[in-house]
This record gives structure tokens, sequence and C-alpha cells, in this order.
């Protein structure tokens, strides 16, 4: 199994998530910033508009004249200034003269600035801007309001503008101008000079820390994970006892072995091996060192192995199976003779076996293309072990399917050598016999 976990997937997803996240929350603090400036400044002109609509139902206001409030030289009607007494002299103030003395005390105030502005206006210093133009023109073309934030030297503001809308009392002055009720006759700009800057940086860090957090624990967590995950397969396909490959590490990889042999059209051969009498070495020294032999008898046929694909298991009980893909059966017959030949050559003691040391039977078969499976290969490795076992042990015995007709005493030419499947020999209910099956 390969690699399960792939921590530079995780993290891709994370980075994703909280760049994600910081740009829906910066979009997010820009759309609340933009509203909020929009509701602000929109109070101010309608706050302004019901203090001019105030004014124009009054048909104008008497005020004192003082130093700051002079007669207005635009406003021209009757009875513009009246003297009350030496000391009091009042003047009319119309709605724009209003809003131009509330603008200048609140630029004084609060930095907020209104500007009453037209494209026709009475007064020269009305006279709009280019943006405030364009909105006018806008606003005659039906649009509402209109607001934004723009450049204010060092700083971001915002500037909104809205139309001011022809009232009846309106008319007590500007009729002249030719204005009708409801037409638009000019506006009011409200620039609002510090609106709370977007905190980008706030959350450019704050997500830069998750981001950093978040992706440490992502590679901690999936190293753990695959620190664990190969803790538990080395579990699942390693003997613990022998510590080698065990018989799901050994099924798994000879269904693959096994159709890449196919595939490849290579010869893929397989040694069951079955230690002889090993019952009565448990007998004789106790399972402990019966232990200890099948670990010895394991590290012996590790050794053996002389290539790369190659690799052998531990079946169950004391039977082991080694496989060797691309080997043809002579090869692999040579294999396991020295493999036995390495096992008795240990020269560990064993009573109970007729040569007095641990030794080894072993069936070696070669895939044929006949086979319908990979467990006809086994089953005829398995029918050779259980041959070697009946010529007296200790020995290799092979399937030779060509041969197996009228063949079945190569062993004895051979001596402790190998040995041939005949199928008159074996009959055909060893094909069920369990795998190392005591003879
Ligand atoms: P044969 O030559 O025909 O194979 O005879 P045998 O005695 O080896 O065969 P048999 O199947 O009768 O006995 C196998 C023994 O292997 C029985 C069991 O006690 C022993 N055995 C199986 N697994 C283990 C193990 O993990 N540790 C130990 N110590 N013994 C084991
Ligand atoms: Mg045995
Ligand atoms: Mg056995």
């Amino acid at each position: 199994m390969k690699l399960l976990l792939k921590p530079w997937l995780a993290l891709a997803i994370w980075t994703t998530l909280v760049l994600g996240s910081l740009g829906w929350n910066l979009h997010q603090a820009q759309a609340a910033r933009a509203e909020l400036a929009l509701k602000t400044a929109r109070s101010f002109f309608d706050q302004v508009v019901l203090t001019r609509r105030w004014n124009a139902r009054h048909g104008g206001v008497y005020v004192r004249v003082t130093e700051d409030t002079q007669p207005n030289p635009y406003l021209k009607i009757p009875k513009r200034d009246i003297r009350v007494s030496d000391d009091l002299m009042l003047t009319a103030v119309n709605p724009a003269y209003m809003t131009r003395q509330l603008a200048e005390l609140a630029d004084q105030t609060n930095g907020v600035q209104f500007h009453i502005t037209s494209l026709d206006p009475i007064r020269p210093e009305n006279r709009p801007e280019t943006w405030e133009r364009l909105a006018l023109q806008r606003f005659e073309q039906g649009e509402a309001e209109t607001g934004e934030f723009f450049s204010n030297g060092d700083h971001e503001a915002y500037r909104y503008m809205a139309p001011l809308i022809t009232e009846e009392p309106c008319l007590n002055c500007h009729a002249e101008q030719g204005y009708k009720v409801d037409d638009v006759r000019g506006g009011i700009s409200v620039m609002l000079p510090d609106v709370a800057a977007l905190p980008w940086l706030s959350l450019t860090v704050s997500h830069l820390l998750i981001g950093l957090v978040g992706g440490g624990l992502i590679l901690l967590s999936t190293r753990l994970l695959q620190q664990a995950h190969d803790r538990l397969r080395q579990q699942a396909v390693f003997d613990t006892l022998t510590s080698i490959p065990n018989r799901r590490y050994f099924v798994e990889n000879l269904v693959e072995e096994f159709r890449r042999g196919r595939r490849q059209r290579l010869p893929l051969s397989l040694i069951i091996c079955d230690i002889d009498n090993f019952k009565s070495y448990n007998d004789n020294f106790g399972h402990p060192a019966g232990d200890r032999c099948l670990r010895a008898v394991a590290q012996a046929l590790q050794d053996g192995l002389k290539r790369g694909g190659d690799f052998c298991a531990r079946y169950g009980g004391e039977e082991f199976v080694v496989v060797l893909p691309d080997t043809p059966l002579p090869n692999a017959v040579k294999v396991a003779e020295d493999m036995r030949e390495a096992i008795a050559g240990l020269g560990m003691r064993h009573p109970g076996a007729s040569d007095g040391i641990v030794t080894i039977s072993m069936g070696v078969a070669t895939d044929d293309p006949r086979n319908p499976d990979h467990e006809a290969l086994i089953r005829q490795a398995d029918e050779a072990l259980y041959r070697a076992k009946e010529l007296g042990r200790n020995r290799v015995e092979a399937h030779h399917p060509e041969q197996s007709a009228g063949m079945s005493d190569l062993g004895e030419e051979s001596g402790k050598g190998l040995g041939a499947d005949s199928g008159e020999e074996l009959g055909t209910g060893l094909g069920e016999r369990p795998v190392g099956a005591k003879s």
C-alpha cells in the first residue's frame, strides 16, 4: 500500500481555505465600511434637507446681522433687511444661505463638508466640481444618490451626493430659473474626511497566524498519522514472531506478481517450505526454543533471497513460502536447494529428526500458463512439498507439469535432491490437502 496521507494536498486545501476566508473577510469589511459611510453621509444630507425644508416653509427666516452673518447679496426679495432698532438689524436667510452657514459650522465642528451645488447656480461659488457635475447629470437621468471612497491626500475619504428635488416652497426663490415641482434643482454633496480604514493589516496578520498554526498542525498530524499508519501497516503485514512478511503480505503480493508474470510472460516460481518433525522439536525443547528455531529458519530463508523482487513469508505455523518473480523452475530449485542446505548447515540439534538436526522440506512450482489462477500455483508447490515429505523429508521436490505423466522417481535419482510431480502418485485428492499437512 502506498502513502495514503498527502500533506501537500491538505496544506493546499488549508491555504485555499485561509486565503478564501481572508478574501471574504476583507470583502465583508469593505462592504460594511461602505454601508456605514453611506448611511452616515446620507443622514447628514437628510438633516440638511430637513432644516432647509423648515426654512423654505417659513419662506426664509430673519436673523440678526452680525460680522459672520451679513445680508445675502444673491437673495433678491423685498424687505430682505429690516432694522428693528438702533442696535438690531435683521436679514432674511433663505435655505441656500442657511445651508452654507451650516456647512461652515459642520466643517469647523467635525470636519464634515457640505457643498450645495447646481448645474445652474445663482451664486458662482456653488458651481459643481467635476464629480459633482457628473453626479448631477446622473440625477437628472433618475439616479437617487451616489457615494464613493476617494483618495484625499494621504488617506481615504468618502463623498456622497443626492439631489435636491424642487418642492412648492422652493419656487418662491427659484421659479425665475424655470424650475417646476419635482425637478432636480441641484444637489448637496457631503464629504466625510475620516472613514474608519479597512482593517486589512489585522485581518492579514490574523489569517497568516491562523494559516501558519493550522499548517503546522496539519504537518504534525499527518506525520503522526503517517507514523501510526506505518506502524499498523507493519503490524498488518509482518509476522511478529519471525519479523518476516506474513501470510497476508504473501497473498497480496503473490497475486500482484502472478498478474505481472502473466502480463510480461515471465516465469513466476513459488517455494513452499515446512520444517521437518517440528512437533517433536517442540516436545523435546519446549515452545520458546521452538520459537527461536522458527526465527532462525526464517532468517536463513530471508538471507537466501538473492534478487530485489524475491521475498519470503511465514505462511503459518512452521511453514514458509518464497516467491521468486521472473525465475524459471531450474533456478528456483537451485534457490530452494541453497536454502535447504543453509538451514541444515545451521546444525540446530533435533533428536526427533532422522538427521539429528533441524531440516526443511520444500516444494517448488513455476506458474504454468494453463493455471487458472495463483491458487493453482500454490496447490502445485504444496503437492511437491507433500511428495518431499513422503520421500523422506529434508529435500526439495519440484512440480514438472510436462513430466507429470510417468515421472515419479527423480527424487530417488538425486538422493536428497529433486523429484517431480506425478499425477498417478499424487492422485486427485492431494490438491485439497492443507499446505504442509503431515504426511
Ligand atoms: P512434518 O515433518 O510432517 O511437517 O511434521 P511436523 O511435526 O513438523 O508437523 P506437524 O504439523 O505435526 O507439527 C507442526 C508443529 O509446529 C505443531 C506446532 O506445535 C508447531 N508450531 C506451529 N506454530 C508454532 C509456533 O509459532 N511456535 C512453536 N514453537 N511451534 C509452532
Ligand atoms: Mg512440519
Ligand atoms: Mg506443517
